[in-house]
């Protein structure tokens, strides 16, 4: 695994899938997940030049926040897994965005914990777009709304957008049929909020949430190798 090559690899497949579809390349934020990988594949990527970090789980990531901050390096951290209610402080109190949320008892929480010094917490709201039974996230548009209002509720919580799982289709044209649920339900919540983060895409298909629309790609194993 060549670290520099696959961050060189990434960044010009996005360049390029921009420029193929119509799409601002600033539009689309490249969320790094580190997930399960060492600290020192985090310092050397974020040396080749990423920012944000993406972690699903809350013990493996605290470290890697720790240190990083000691190190004085600027890193934005995403938490992008199953939030469970006993972890909330402290994904509230360490991150800078929330991915998955799904529940009105979590929103709750995450806005009571978050320390009144910090800035507003940016929180994507998971959709199950696909009626994938593996997976978490809402299912009715109303209630993506109702959770969005109560995201909104909160003074120190900022609702950014939707993020959502694709099925893993291997084919362009599924994965694209797919992804486009996702899109008309994020152009639908346009209409009733000001949100400008539709989080979809990952190392297997990039290129359809980019063709889609997606205005962040949550990359792993194209950018840190396979996880084990
Ligand atoms: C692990 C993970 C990713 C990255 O997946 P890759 O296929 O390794 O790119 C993206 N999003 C979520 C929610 C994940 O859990």
């Amino acid at each position: 695994m060549n670290l520099k090559q696959n961050i060189t690899k990434i960044k010009s497949d996005i360049k390029n899938y921009c420029h193929q579809y119509s799409r601002n390349q600033s539009d689309v934020l490249l969320l790094s997940v580190s997930k399960t990988k060492p600290l020192e594949q985090i310092i050397s990527a974020h040396e080749i030049g990423l920012k944000h970090f993406g972690e699903n789980y809350l013990q493996d990531a605290l470290p890697k926040i720790k240190k990083t901050a000691e190190l004085n390096l600027n890193l934005i951290w995403h938490f992008i897994g199953a939030i469970q209610s006993n972890k909330t402080a402290d994904i509230a109190n360490n991150f800078s965005w929330v991915h998955c949320l799904d529940r009105a008892k979590i929103i709750n929480r995450l806005a009571q914990q978050r320390d009144e010094s910090l800035p507003p917490l940016n929180c994507c709201i998971q959709v199950n777009f696909d009626d994938d039974d593996d997976k978490n996230g809402l299912t009715d548009y109303d209630k993506i709304v109702e959770l969005g209002n109560l995201i909104n509720s909160k003074k120190n919580l900022r609702l950014r957008g939707i993020m959502g799982i694709g099925k893993n289709h291997n084919d362009f044209t599924a994965q694209k049929k797919s992804l486009q649920k996702l899109k008309n339900i994020y152009k639908n919540l346009q209409k009733e909020f000001d949100v400008d983060i539709l989080s979809m895409g990952m190392s297997g298909d990039l290129e359809a949430a980019i063709a889609t629309g997606s205005t962040c790609v949550r990359i792993g194993s194209d950018i840190f190798g396979k996880r084990q």
